[in-house]
């Protein structure tokens, strides 16, 4: 059959299949959904309601025409966004700013919501057990739990005392508040010393955007104060000279970089840090961004696959390549070359998940050539940015996705006019996943 073709009877296939949603039809030809019931197209279960999750349950539901029942299984009563959080901590914008409710989720898109958290998956009956003791049965599992900490690789930090203490703010909520009163506390000439995991790990540029943010704050606030950013990894990973120039420029005498700093311990009793070569350091306030793996029910559902971190996917589908049926998005997954670990990307991988989850719950195949991209922007100062973006797309011959050469790039240098494409992303992202 021709591309030409093929795509065609495709389309037509999509179009009955909308046809005969639409018109309340039971009688599709769905293959390979054992469980299905109530009249429904497919059972679908989302666990997460972050940038993955949330954006994977309002797609199926668009593009199923709401003939799919999906559900998201969330602890948290808020989305609350990582991406805009290192404001929070200079000071220019509060938690509210990175709120949004679910409701819309509920009310416009008929996404039901169980606020609980999954604690296993039984792949054979498929069906999720919930810590409130609960079972919910899937036709497709959608896992996209973020990360988890790795707190044994940084001893002094395994015990929840240590961690209320040394703080890592890297899921935006009470600890973004919590890091943002000890930087407020801090006397000024104190030090701030953000310690940043070897990548990968979840946003590449998010560590030095927030070292900009809290010497923004410091050069208003506290202009003796010094930010000291110890790298695990030989050199900033992401928008390197255009960090480096606002570190030499905006925050001159205020920001210093140290390449090379692996952190192994925390003495919690001094807020003192020590690396696997050099010497140790004390802060005055210590912010540790751990090493990270997919989050904890990766591992319950037997989806990890890289490294016992990561999760391995076929990039059509994003199903795991190792249990059918349950498909992984996110930060969890074992990333292509190129493809960065952020909010951006986990929408992208979402959108081809849902659809793909459509087609094969109506008998269909996949879109072959999915083509992804990402958008990652960096505050400098309150209002002016920086950004990177690029454009990925799928390889047959690798199965694989790849960075489409010459697509994307970088900023030539921070401006106000980025800034407010920044904050247009935020808004614009915060409503494609939740409005
Ligand atoms: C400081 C900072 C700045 C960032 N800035 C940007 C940026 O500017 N642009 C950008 O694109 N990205 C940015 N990111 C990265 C972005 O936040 C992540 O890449 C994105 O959140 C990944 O989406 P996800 O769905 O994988 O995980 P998340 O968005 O973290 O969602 C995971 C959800 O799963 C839930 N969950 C976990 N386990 C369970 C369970 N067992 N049961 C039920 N629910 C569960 C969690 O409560 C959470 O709500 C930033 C990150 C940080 C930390």
């Amino acid at each position: 059959m021709s591309a030409r073709s093929k795509e065609t009877t495709m389309n037509r296939q999509r179009r009955d299949f909308l046809k005969a949603a639409a018109a309340g039809s039971t009688a599709l030809a769905l293959s390979g959904c054992g469980t299905m019931s109530g009249g429904s197209a497919g059972k679908v279960v989302v666990v997460g309601g972050g940038y993955g999750g949330a954006t994977a349950a309002k797609y199926v539901r668009m593009w199923s025409n709401g003939t799919v029942d999906v559900t998201i299984i969330e602890p948290n009563a808020e989305f609350i966004s990582c991406p805009m959080s290192n404001l929070v901590l200079g000071g220019s914008k509060d938690l509210s700013y990175l709120t949004t409710s679910y409701a819309n989720l509920t009310s416009r898109h008929g996404v039901k919501i169980v606020r609980d958290s999954a604690t296993g998956v039984d792949a054979d009956k498929r069906i999720v057990r919930l810590a409130g003791g609960g079972e919910l049965p899937y036709d497709r599992l959608i896992l996209s739990p973020g990360v988890d900490f790795m707190w044994d690789k940084v001893a002094g930090l395994n015990n929840a005392e240590a961690q209320a203490k040394i703080l890592h703010s890297w899921k935006a909520g009470p600890q973004t508040v919590a890091l943002r009163r000890q930087l407020e506390a801090l006397p000024d000439g104190g030090v701030y010393v953000l310690s940043i995991p070897v990548a990968p790990y979840r946003c590449p540029p998010g560590p030095y955007e927030r070292a900009c943010q809290v010497a923004w704050y410091f050069k208003r606030a506290k202009p003796k104060s010094k930010v000291l950013i110890l790298d695990g990894n030989g050199d900033v990973t992401s928008k390197g000279p255009l960090f480096k120039k606002a570190w030499a420029d905006e925050y001159k005498g205020i920001v210093e970089y140290r390449p090379n700093y692996v952190l192994t311990d925390v003495d919690v009793a001094t807020n003192m840090a020590r690396f696997e070569v050099h010497e140790p350091v004390r802060a005055g306030v210590l912010n540790v961004v751990p090493p990270q793996r997919a989050g904890a029910i990766a591992r319950a559902a037997g989806v990890v696959t890289a490294n016992d971190r990561w999760c391995d996917v076929d990039f059509l589908t994003f199903e795991s390549v190792k249990v059918k049926n349950i498909h992984v998005l996110g930060d969890a997954i074992q990333i292509a070359a190129g493809m960065p670990k952020s909010g951006h990307m986990a929408n992208q991988h979402a959108k081809v998940c849902a659809a793909a989850v459509v087609a094969l719950l109506a008998g269909q195949t996949p879109n072959p050539t999915p083509v992804l991209t990402n958008t990652s922007y960096s505050m400098i100062t309150d209002k002016d940015s920086v950004h990177v973006c690029s454009v990925h797309q799928y390889d047959k011959e690798k199965k694989t996705v790849l960075p489409v050469p010459g697509s994307g790039g970088v900023s030539p240098a921070m401006s106000a006019v980025e800034g407010a494409y920044a904050f247009a992303w935020a808004k614009n992202i915060w409503a494609d996943t939740l409005a």
